[in-house]
């Protein structure tokens, strides 16, 4: 079996981490992508008018990100992240003080508690019943089948709670409101932080993640023997009597011993015969609604307010994070990127309208900063990431599918993770690790 390659479709963060375990193993890997750049959804694009690289979308890494950041580390670019450790978050709306939720440099879960019990967002009654919540989610036994908001409210989660807590945590973490995703998908961010010493600091790029992620990669897989086909998009997926029968690139059949099959679920459909999709996913999977990301990039010849945090929450805007960058080599000149999470509302709206809102916003917040951006550049993602409900959470499917010599790694997989970057790079490494077991 393993004598002709192992195909991998896709160089997102599933696919690189599929492509680098299998060179692990000593497996001959074609990798397929059909952009121009590896990266997928945390690629990033030159932008003429801003004269420097742009990221598609704004991205927070975990500390609890173990798979993600064993990634970086085999890339050689871990040491790009800076750490906001111990954890701190500022939040501000308009007319409010910036509220800052820090932890506390203490042993285990002493730290958050002493960060919980100090944030003035809340009062007394309410930081402590916020830890109540908290310690419940992480106990329970038995998950139930609800919604992130029912669980919520059924535990007594109180507005001020919602609104300077649990919203921010889930619209970052998980691209959604508390209503559409599952207490499941909080329970495993939550658990995230929990898994590791540093699992509640949070990493934030320093550079455009196409210098750490789809640049390091292409030439890493490259040393390691990989064979990267840029711009080059699979076809098809040919299935014979159950078993990988090769596949389709550009028009032409060619042969291969298996498939990693590493791109969204959202790609799936179109690159397989309609009965094989079929009895692939049908009776088990739906295609979940994707949630959007709006970016605002700005470029301003001062200094923004809180320009000494990495990042700074945004309290009733669309907008919701900010991420000021000081631009090396430009005296004074900052790039400040916005993201605007599960922004499906903004998706009708024009890019300048979109702009100009933003701008408003920003104005509203911190009313003395009335600069005029140098440039601006709306990024729109339609498909950030799938947040999974309660239903479909059940039905996520494994890396290793009914069909011999086929697997699928990416975000919307089951790994315990939601559809993030560990779990994109989780479900890589387990796709090639199935690879294996099958391949005996
Ligand atoms: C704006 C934005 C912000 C985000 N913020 C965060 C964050 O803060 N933290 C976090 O953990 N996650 C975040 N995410 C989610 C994270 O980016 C994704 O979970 C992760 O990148 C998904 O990786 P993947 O490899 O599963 O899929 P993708 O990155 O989508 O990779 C799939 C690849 O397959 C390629 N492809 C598709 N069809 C074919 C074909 N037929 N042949 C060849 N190639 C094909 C595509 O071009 C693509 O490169 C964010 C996402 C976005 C868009």
């Amino acid at each position: 079996m393993s004598r002709l390659p192992v195909a991998v479709i896709g160089g997102g963060v599933a696919g690189i981490s599929a492509a680098l375990r299998l060179a692990d193993f000593g497996v001959q890997s074609i990798l397929f992508e059909r952009s121009d750049r590896l990266g997928g959804r945390i690629r990033s694009f030159f932008d003429s008018d801003f004269g420097i690289e742009l990221d598609l979308g704004a991205h927070i890494v975990s500390g609890g990100y173990k798979d993600f950041l064993a990634l970086l580390r085999e890339l050689g670019t871990v040491d790009d992240l800076q750490w906001i450790e111990p954890l701190h978050l500022s939040l501000k709306g308009s007319g409010t003080p910036v509220y800052d939720l820090r932890f506390k440099n203490f042993p285990g879960m002493l730290g958050p508690l002493a960060g919980f019990l100090s944030y003035k967002a809340l009062n007394i009654r309410q930081r402590f019943s916020l830890t109540a919540q908290l310690t419940r989610l992480m106990m329970m036994r038995y998950v139930p089948a609800l919604s992130a908001e029912m669980w919520l409210q059924r535990v007594g989660a109180t507005h001020a709670q919602m609104h300077y807590f649990w919203q921010p945590l889930i619209l970052a973490t998980l691209n959604a409101l508390p209503g559409h995703v599952s207490v499941a998908s909080l329970r495993q961010i939550i658990q995230l932080g929990l898994s590791t010493a540093r699992g509640f600091s949070l990493g934030i790029a320093q550079k455009p993640w196409q210098k750490i992620v789809g640049d390091a990669a292409l030439g890493c897989l490259q040393r390691k023997g990989v064979d990267v086909r840029l711009k080059i998009g699979v076809e098809q997926i040919i299935i014979e009597k159950g078993t990988i029968g090769g596949l389709v690139v550009e028009g032409e059949r060619i042969e291969v011993s298996a498939v990693i099959l590493a791109v969204a679920p959202w790609d799936w459909k179109g690159i397989f015969a309609p009965e094989d999709f079929e009895y692939l996913f049908n009776k088990v999977w739906q295609v979940p609604l994707a949630s959007a990301i709006h970016g605002v990039h700005f470029l301003f010849d001062a200094e923004p307010p809180e320009a000494d945090r990495l990042m700074t929450g945004l309290l009733e805007t669309t907008t919701h994070w900010i991420f000021p960058r000081r631009l090396q080599g430009k005296r004074s000149r900052w790039l400040l990127s916005t993201v605007a999470s599960a922004s499906e509302q903004l998706l009708s709206m024009p890019e300048q309208e979109v702009i100009s809102l933003i701008l408003k916003e920003l104005r509203s917040v911190w009313p003395a900063f009335s600069y005029e951006p140098v440039q601006a550049r709306c990024v729109r993602v339609r498909r950030a990431t799938c947040p999974f409900d309660a239903d479909l959470e059940k039905r996520r499917p494994a890396q290793k599918t009914r069909v011999s010599g086929l697997f699928i790694a990416n975000d919307a997989c089951a790994t315990g993770f939601p559809a993030t970057l560990e779990g994109a790079a989780r479900a890589g490494f387990r796709a090639a690790q199935a690879f294996r077991e099958e391949d005996g």
